[in-house]
């Protein structure tokens, strides 16, 4: 089961950002999401807290568009989104990142920011700083750390400053700093009125927002 922490900032007239409605996942006879309903307003964070297999992993895919649900709809900002995936453009994922592991961090971060058509090169110097990345950003990423790596997947996820961030177990494997400096960012995030949604096995990282 997943439980969904919220602090609720509808109403006052705002209009839902992203409505999951009856979302069912099944890989033959295995349910991995079970008829979920959820919605989010601009400017909320939302933890999806739930054991191993809970299913929130395939819950952030599908907003993602990245898998399709077996029943169910997903709609952001009025749009469906299974019909239509938004993803790169529209949300900073933070899903396992994937990097070319025989090229630098910064070539990392400068070949994504082309996929999106924009140049972004002081953007880029800037995650890299805020991320303490800055002084390793011409190493090979298969020379990364793990904690290294979860920290290059932020500024991907940040790099093309959408509205609404997805994090995947962001603070899993992570030590004490480096989860603090991770807050960080999402708080930062949080102030510019953006969205969040991340998942979590435990209670004290939704304590912490
Ligand atoms: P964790 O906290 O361990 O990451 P989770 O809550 O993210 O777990 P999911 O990864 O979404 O859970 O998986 C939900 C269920 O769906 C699990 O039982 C998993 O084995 C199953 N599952 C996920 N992907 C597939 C797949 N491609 N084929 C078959 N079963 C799958």
């Amino acid at each position: 089961m997943i439980a969904i922490f919220q602090e609720r900032v509808c109403g006052m007239g705002k209009e839902c950002l992203l409505q999951v409605q009856n979302v069912t996942k099944r890989y033959g006879d295995k349910i991995a999401l079970n008829n979920f309903s959820m919605d989010i307003c601009p400017g909320e964070i939302v933890a999806l807290i739930g054991e191993n297999g809970a299913g929130k992993t395939t819950l952030l895919n599908i907003i993602c568009g990245y898998i399709k649900p077996s029943a169910g709809q997903v709609q952001y900002k009025g749009e469906n989104i299974i019909e239509k995936p938004l993803a790169i453009r529209e949300f900073g994922i933070l899903i396992e990142p994937q990097f070319l592991d025989y090229i630098s961090a910064e070539e990392n971060l400068r070949l994504l920011s082309q996929l999106v058509n924009r140049k972004q090169d002081t953007r880029i110097e800037e995650l890299l700083k805020k991320t303490e990345l800055y002084s390793s950003r011409k190493k090979k990423v298969k020379e990364f750390s793990f904690g290294m790596k979860q920290r290059l997947g932020l500024c991907q996820c940040l790099l093309t400053e959408v509205g609404f961030l997805i994090l995947d177990e962001p603070f899993t494997g992570l030590d004490p700093i480096n989860v603090e400096m991770f807050m960080e960012a999402i708080r930062e995030f949080k102030k510019k009125g953006c969205s969040i949604i991340f998942s979590s096995h435990r209670m004290e990282h939704v304590e912490m927002f």
